[in-house]
């Protein structure tokens, strides 16, 4: 039994009881469920980067997949890389951009392992014209309870293949995967600053830069009101176009958070003070073009160790949903909900959700708006909020993310996820987590 496994929310800390495989073979030579866990379910775990209760089996055993962080293949000339999938998408980036290569769709943390991405089919900057992670895995190995490993691929056993793309570690565990990677010219990116005010000139800009710019994402401000409401900054990028030095060492200090902060030093004033000063900064009025490394553009949180650790001993929920194209006044409205509770915190992000298709039959990305944001836990008041919030997202036809959420419940799951049906027939008998004890019923 230990404690150290919990989620990045960091409120639903569980005591769990877990293994820890020393490499790919370890797992793949489990007999048969039964004969290793009894009774008990199991789930992959990868770096718990999920906010959620997704990655954690409180009731079963986690198969821990941090020791799985082997590299099996890099192809220099194709950009095919293999790997065990426990590797983390930082350990992958700090060999392949020597060679000219680059995840192709990252989430905002160097953290997630590659089997983490695959089985939440993470979404980057780029998805309007990239689509999900999903989209470049060439190849998969799954861990089965009855004790096989199955081969599967976009051509060979897809079914499985696209259950387990998206698939919050159900269909079983991932012990290797291939992936395309795609080519760069430098790891430096040229990125553009923007500042908006209003859902209209979000659109506006974001609509603007489709064909212009591989990445885009924009800062919200979540608080404030008046003259100030759903103000924020957008960035759109590309990789430079000339050959720079690669240089690995130039990385900045982390700054870590040793202790969880008191609570209340998150409020409103403090929140909104943050907010102004973020907005502001972005002078002058128009926009602006700078040069960014890659760890500041992708992974700005990453450079604060442990930053979940500033919503106190509670912890706090993250909510991530999307709305359809078309419901520009329904992201507006809960909007509002939002700044009228003052629960909103500094760290929401806005991205347009491109119309490529994801893979998986879970797969939360699809087309629309898509606002992330935390909530520090204030108890009941923060899950009526949450709970508002994901009626009104699921009234207007959108969606939430898994990886993100501890309080969806079965219906939200079952009009979330219209492909449930087909995925059910590939959840892997003896596995399950706290998520999908909740969604199932
Ligand atoms: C700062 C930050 C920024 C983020 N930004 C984004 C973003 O931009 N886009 C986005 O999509 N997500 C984002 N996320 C969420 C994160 O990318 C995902 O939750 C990711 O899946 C976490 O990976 P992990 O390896 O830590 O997996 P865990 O959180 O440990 O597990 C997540 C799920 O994957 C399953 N899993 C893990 N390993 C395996 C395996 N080997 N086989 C089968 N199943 C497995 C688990 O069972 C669980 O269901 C962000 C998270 C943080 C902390």
């Amino acid at each position: 039994m230990t404690d150290k496994y919990r989620s990045w929310g960091f409120a639903t800390a569980s005591r769990q009881r877990a293994i820890v495989p020393r490499w790919a073979p370890e797992i793949e030579q489990f007999p048969k469920a039964q004969e290793q866990w009894g009774n008990h379910s199991r789930l992959a775990f990868g770096r718990g980067r999920s906010y959620g209760d997704s990655c954690l089996n409180s009731a079963g055993y986690l198969v821990d997949t941090s020791a799985l962080s082997r590299f099996i293949h890099f192809d220099r000339e194709t950009g095919n890389l293999s790997a065990e999938a426990g590797i983390t998408l930082g350990q992958i980036l700090d060999l392949v951009i020597p060679a000219g290569w680059f995840l192709p769709v990252s989430p905002g943390t160097r953290y997630a392992t590659l089997g983490g991405a695959i089985a939440n089919d993470v979404h980057g900057k780029n998805h309007h014209v990239d689509g999900t992670f999903g989209r470049f895995v060439s190849r998969l190995s799954v861990h089965r309870s009855n004790g096989q490993t199955v081969d599967c691929s976009p051509r060979s056993r897809s079914d499985l293949f696209n259950a387990t793309i998206g698939g919050l570690g159900l269909t079983g565990v991932i012990t290797r995967a291939s992936l395309h990677l795609i080519p760069i010219t430098s790891d430096q990116l040229a990125v553009r600053f923007d500042r908006f005010r209003g859902i209209d000139q979000f659109m506006s800009l974001s609509s603007g830069c489709h064909d212009s710019h591989q990445y885009s994402v924009a800062w919200l401000d979540c608080v404030s009101r008046g003259k100030n409401f759903a103000r924020g900054v957008f960035m759109s990028a590309n990789h430079l176009d000339e050959r720079t030095t690669l240089d690995l060492t130039r990385t900045r200090k982390r700054i870590g958070i040793p202790f969880s902060l008191p609570s209340r030093i998150l409020n409103k004033y403090t929140i909104g003070a943050f907010n102004s000063a973020y907005y502001l900064a972005h002078k002058p009025r128009h926009a602006r073009t700078v040069c960014q490394h890659y760890k500041s553009f992708f992974y700005p949180l990453d450079a604060i160790g442990n930053w979940n650790r500033i919503y106190g001993t509670r912890g706090f929920h993250q909510y991530q949903f999307v709305v359809p194209p078309g419901a520009e006044s329904v992201l507006e409205t809960l909007l509002k909900k939002i700044v009228s509770s003052g629960a909103g915190s500094f760290l929401a992000v806005l991205k347009e959700f491109g119309t490529i298709k994801s893979p998986g039959l879970l797969s939360f990305p699809r087309p629309g708006l898509c606002l992330a944001l935390d909530f520090a836990d204030r108890g009941d008041a923060t899950v009526q909020l949450i709970r508002a919030l994901d009626l009104q997202v699921r009234e207007a036809g959108g969606a939430a993310y898994p990886a993100k959420d501890r309080l969806m419940p079965a219906e939200s799951f079952r009009a979330y996820f219209p492909r449930l049906n087909e995925f059910l027939p590939h959840v892997d008998p003896e596995s399950s987590s706290d998520f999908w004890r909740r969604v199932s019923g």
